[in-house]
C-alpha cells in the first residue's frame, strides 16, 4: 500500500511540523496520534516518519529514514497571465507532469483587469501548486514566482535553455529544440525555460524581443492550441525526451 504523502512547512534534520489546513485535516479526519506512519517532505527530500506530537493546530513528526524520491523536471513555465480559471487549471496540470517552477509574466496580450489582480493572486497559485504537489506524491512544490512583466523575465540572465512556444514557428518543432539544448549541455540534464502566451497569442514585438534575447522559438505542431493545452503538450513532450 502506498501511505500518503505529507508536505512539511517546517523542518529541521531530525523532525517536521505540519500546521494550517493540512495538520487540520491529519487530526480531524484521520485522527493522527502519537506512533502513527507517514511519509513526510521535508526539504525537497521524502522520509519516512513517524508522529511524535498532536497539539495546538500542529503535527509533529519525528524523521526516520530517508526515502528515493523523483526529481522534478528541470522546467520553468513562463506563462503569460490570461483567464485565471484556465490559468489555474495549467498551473495544477503542469505540477502533476513535474514543473519545477512557473513565472507568470504580463505580456502585450494580457487583460488589463488581469494583469492588475495578478500578483494578488499569486499566493493563491502557490496553494494550488501545493496541492497538486502533494496529490500527484511529489517530493517537493513547484516555485511560482511572482507575476513580472514580461520583458523582465525575457531579458534576464539565465543558464537555462530557453524555448518560446509560438504558433507561428513551422520548422523547429519543440522536440528538435529539446535535442538541440541536451545537446549543448553535454553529459548534464539541461535546465530549460518554456514560454507559453496568452489567448490572444504573442504580440510582434514580443518575439522580436524573444528573437534578440536567445529564445529559441519552437512549434507544437499545425494545430493551434489553447495555452493550457500548450503548457500540458509541452510537459509531456520534454518529460518523455528527458525522463
Ligand atoms: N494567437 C492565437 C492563439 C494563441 S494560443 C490565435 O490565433 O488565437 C496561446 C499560446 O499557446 C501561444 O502564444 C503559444 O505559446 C501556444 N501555442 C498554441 N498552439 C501552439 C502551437 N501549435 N505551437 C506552438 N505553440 C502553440
Amino acid at each position: 500500500m502506498t501511505r500518503r504523502r505529507w508536505i512539511a512547512e517546517h523542518w529541521d534534520e531530525a523532525t517536521a511540523t505540519l500546521t494550517g489546513a493540512q495538520a487540520e485535516h491529519m487530526t480531524r479526519v484521520l485522527r493522527a496520534q502519537p506512533g502513527m506512519e507517514a511519509d513526510v517532505v521535508a526539504g525537497g527530500h521524502v522520509f519516512h516518519a513517524q508522529v511524535v506530537a498532536v497539539s495546538g493546530g500542529e503535527v509533529r513528526f519525528n524523521l526516520i529514514a530517508e526515502l528515493d524520491a523523483d526529481p522534478a523536471l528541470p522546467i520553468t513555465l513562463v506563462m503569460a497571465v490570461y483567464k485565471f480559471d484556465h490559468m489555474e487549471w495549467a498551473i495544477e496540470k503542469a505540477t502533476e507532469l513535474g514543473v519545477a517552477a512557473i513565472a507568470p509574466v504580463i505580456s502585450r496580450r494580457t487583460e488589463k483587469h488581469l494583469a492588475a489582480a495578478a500578483q494578488k493572486r499569486a499566493e493563491r497559485w502557490r496553494r494550488i501548486a501545493h496541492e497538486a504537489a502533494q496529490q500527484s506524491r511529489r517530493c517537493d512544490v513547484p516555485l511560482v514566482y511572482d507575476p513580472e512583466p514580461l520583458a523582465a523575465r525575457v531579458r534576464a540572465a539565465s543558464e537555462a535553455a530557453r524555448i518560446v512556444l509560438a504558433e507561428q514557428e513551422r520548422t523547429t518543432t519543440l522536440r528538435n529544440a529539446l535535442e538541440e539544448a541536451v545537446a549543448a549541455a553535454g553529459t548534464e540534464m539541461p535546465a530549460l525555460e518554456i514560454a507559453i502566451g496568452p489567448e490572444g497569442g504573442w504580440a510582434p514585438e514580443e518575439e522580436a524581443l524573444f528573437d534578440a534575447n536567445g529564445w529559441r522559438a519552437a512549434s507544437l505542431g499545425p494545430r493551434i492550441l489553447r495555452a493550457e493545452t500548450a503548457a500540458i503538450a509541452a510537459l509531456a513532450v520534454a518529460a518523455s525526451y528527458l525522463e
